[in-house]
């Protein structure tokens, strides 16, 4: 079964159902701003073709004229999302929700472009043998272009590679390829914390620091996005040196190599991030005061993307979320110090961080790509 409603009402029906679903015909009409007699007339149409099933267990109780509620059916169609660092590739399976129904991780055999793609050929002809697939997406640090061309990746050393058609060619299934974070932020934003928010910002932690916004229900990007920009904002004046020699910027107070190489510094031995974490909860006084002083530092990045963007809400991601996890009343403290008193709480949520979320994103790529290119009228 294909997804292809048959005009711009009927895709946004099924979408609305996809997003938001089981629905009540008289809630989706009023969603939609539909009048009830077209709402009945389309539902009809999507569900003789398969893409709607009406879902009686889903019926709410209550007076009045029962509504059979309308849902997609998660399984109908399913998405590999890929998500490749300098060193591996991790890969996801999903249904139609971005559910993650299998989720694998490889160490990268080489960097070189041909084999990365040979390697991401084989991960998808290998889920093939378990499960149709209706596209795939893949996520990287780095600027990809709209047609999924890596401009720049610094983690793999590449510069424009096709990454998309080359994979495409291969698979024979549509590939879509983004910034991680931007693929990241699209999963909030049509499956995750974000769903039903017009605005929201995402920031995440790791090896480096990254951030997305989506504004009136679109992702703000333009040709920089993946470039990192936020990465050296200033947060402490008295802070540690960044690599271009900034102080107290995010990239040098907010990623697990600087905390790891503070701390190392501090306990005069290598400290891993999983020990980091550990002995900041134990009480480690050295430790402690590093780990709270990012975590403030963090608390006054979300403060200025709350002053600057007005989201709803900022969803935290990626490896490093641990420090925000462990020094929460820190990252309070510093978005308090930062915000005017008459403003509103910022409401700050965590995600788990791990590589699935990440795969997931890459996965919402494909379903984004996959749903909307097919609801374009053929020519
Ligand atoms: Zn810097």
């Amino acid at each position: 079964m294909g997804w292809q409603p048959r005009d711009e009402l009927s895709q946004a029906v099924a979408l609305e159902v996809m997003l938001h679903g089981p629905l009540g015909r008289s809630e989706l009409a009023r969603r939609l701003d539909l009048a009830p007699a077209t709402l009945t007339r389309i539902s009809g149409e999507l569900i003789r073709s398969g893409l709607l099933v009406e879902t009686p267990h889903a019926a709410k109780r209550g007076t009045g004229r029962p509504s059979i509620p309308l849902d997609v059916v998660p399984e109908s169609h399913h998405f590999i999302g890929v998500k490749l660092t300098g060193r591996a590739m991790m890969s996801a399976v999903t249904n139609l929700r971005a559910e993650v129904l299998e989720y694998r991780e490889f160490p990268l055999a080489s960097r070189h472009p041909e084999e990365v793609v040979a390697q991401i050929v084989g991960l998808v002809r290998d889920a093939r043998t378990r499960r149709d697939l209706d596209a795939v997406g893949i996520g990287l640090g780095g600027v990809v272009t709209q047609d999924g061309t890596v401009a720049s990746a610094p983690f793999l050393d590449w510069a424009d590679v096709p990454l998309a058609k080359l994979v495409e060619e291969l698979v024979e299934l549509p590939v879509f390829a983004a910034n991680d974070l931007t693929a990241f932020t699209e999963s909030q934003h049509w499956f995750g914390l974000g769903t039903g928010h017009a605005n929201f910002a995402t920031l995440t932690i790791g090896a480096g620091v990254g951030y997305g916004c989506v504004a009136n229900g679109r992702l703000l990007s333009n040709e920089d996005s993946g470039v990192g920009l936020v990465g050296h904002w200033p947060l402490d004046p008295l802070g540690p040196l960044c690599s271009r020699g900034h102080r107290g910027c995010a990239d040098g107070m907010l990623t697990i190599p600087a905390i790891e190489r503070d701390v190392s510094t501090a306990l005069g031995r290598a400290v891993p991030w999983g020990e980091v974490l550990a002995l900041a909860a134990a009480g480690e006084p050295a430790v402690e005061r590093i780990v709270t002083a990012s975590a403030r530092a963090l608390g006054r990045l979300i403060a200025a993307v709350a002053n600057l963007a007005a989201p709803d809400l900022v969803v935290l991601g990626g490896e490093g979320v641990g420090l925000a996890a462990i020094a929460l009343d820190a990252v309070r403290a510093g978005i308090v110090e930062h915000r005017d008193p008459r403003a509103s709480e910022v409401r700050v949520e965590l995600t788990p961080g791990d590589d699935e979320s990440w795969c997931r994103g890459a996965a919402a790529l494909a379903i984004q790509g996959y749903v909307l290119t097919r609801s374009r009228p053929s020519p």
